[in-house]
């Protein structure tokens, strides 16, 4: 066993880390990057299909829940998504909008991670792979010890990740140390994750899995508009993956499954049609799904057969369907962690802990989590940039 002193240790090598890990070497620190797993970047390369949505066009504070909305506004304002594009030009990736201003590389995630890895090279920073950290102490410095070699070091950043995907190497270590200092961790939850209804629900839709429409979802006073995707477990798609951040036990989602559009006034328009109702709305659904609908909700006869109270009800199924999910399909299935070290612990400019000087946390660690669409890379580059100017 050998004992290493750096300036700043840094532990996971996720997207987080990574940043944090270039920036600080850049200073001239001496800087490890402390992996328990067997590479690096292990999210990056499934993310986004393979083809890592690494940012947004229009990440703003508003596309994160936090306990403290102002907290991610310092690091996303001094690290935007223009500086990591004119990185990944740098490195001639090839990248594209796909939609909403979500930036995609046109071929593969394993070129950011290639990128990144360089920028660690570059930057003289040291990789340090399969390694697990079994107990960390402060004194005049940090004393990181792992199951190989000691660490010691002035600076110690937490980039662990949260707990979503544990299968990919997550784990809480970042809450232990948080405890370990007294630091207060919010409480956490899967986020952008799959929800899941009951048998009554799943006896009727679940044989709708693979369908999918485009829906306001509303939960909480919060609202996505995007697809909604019938899985065979509930209910899946981005409009649901973006509220189940919001959502909570017991809680149920409105559904608008025509939004921008006065159900009733069309149907007022129609009342002599002799088109039964499951066609005439076929206009506007695949017809897989909404004859499954209305046999569910509605006595299915010609619209000319319906009384104005009924039409009335008609468009308020439509327009307001209340679903109550039993739950979430966890942190197996979640892209990320809701909730974590509370912003009250930490500078919001250099992500340094206010009680234990010296201790930084960034990235998914963070009670900061971003709405689907490279919003949480965009957290993870602007906070392990924000701590690399000063661990
Ligand atoms: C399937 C999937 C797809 C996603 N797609 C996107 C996307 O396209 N766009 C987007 O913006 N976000 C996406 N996300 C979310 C994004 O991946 C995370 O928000 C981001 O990776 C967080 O970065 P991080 O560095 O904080 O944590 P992570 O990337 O999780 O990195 C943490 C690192 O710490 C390591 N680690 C954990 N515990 C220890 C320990 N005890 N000792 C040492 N090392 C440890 C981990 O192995 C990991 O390498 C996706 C997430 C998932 C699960």
């Amino acid at each position: 066993m050998s004992t290493a002193k750096k300036d700043v240790i840094i532990i996971g090598a996720g997207a987080a880390g990574l940043m944090c890990a270039i920036e600080a070497g850049k200073r001239g620190r001496s800087v490890a990057l402390l992996e328990h797993a067997e590479k690096i970047g292990k999210k990056i390369l499934i993310s986004g299909g393979g083809r890592c949505n690494f940012t947004n066009l229009y990440s703003n504070p508003q596309n994160f829940l936090s306990q403290n909305g102002h907290f991610c506004k310092s690091a996303l304002s001094r690290f935007t998504p223009a500086d990591f594009i004119r990185l990944i030009e740098k490195h001639g990736i090839a990248y594209h909008e796909k939609k909403l201003g979500q930036l995609f590389c046109d071929k593969s995630a394993r070129e950011v991670v290639a990128m990144l890895q360089k920028e660690c090279r570059a930057a003289g920073v040291e990789i340090v792979l399969n390694c697990n950290v079994s107990e960390i102490q402060k004194g005049q410095e940090f004393r990181i010890q792992t199951v190989r070699d000691l660490f010691t070091s002035d600076s110690l950043v937490i980039a662990s990740g949260g707990l979503s995907i544990p299968k990919m190497g997550a784990t809480d270590i970042a809450y232990q140390i948080a405890r370990q200092f007294k630091l207060t961790v919010t409480p956490t939850a899967p986020g952008l994750v799959p929800l899941v209804c009951d048998q009554k629900f799943l006896s009727v839709f679940g044989a709708l899995s693979g369908i999918s429409v485009d829906a306001e979802v509303l939960c909480n006073g919060v609202s996505f508009r995007e697809n909604i995707l019938f899985t065979h477990r509930g209910l899946s798609g981005p409009a649901i993956l973006q509220i189940s951040s919001y959502w909570k036990a017991g809680d149920s989602v409105e559904i608008n499954l025509l939004p921008n559009t006065d159900l009733y006034s069309i149907l007022k328009t129609n009342a002599l049609s002799r088109m039964k109702l499951d066609n005439f709305l076929a206009q506007f659904f695949s017809k897989r799904f909404i004859e499954k609908f209305c046999e569910t909700f509605f006595e299915v006869k010609p619209i000319y057969q319906y009384v104005d109270k009924d039409l009335k009800k008609i468009a308020n199924a439509i327009h307001h369907w209340r679903v109550t999910p039993i739950g979430t399909e966890g942190y197996d299935k979640a892209e990320v962690t809701c909730g974590g070290i509370d912003t009250n612990e930490l500078s919001s400019k250099t992500m340094e802990s206010k009680k234990v000087p010296g201790l930084y946390y960034i990235g998914e660690a963070v009670d900061v989590t971003g709405h689907l669409g490279g919003h949480n890379f965009q957290w993870a580059w602007a906070s392990g940039f924000a701590a690399g100017q000063y661990a």
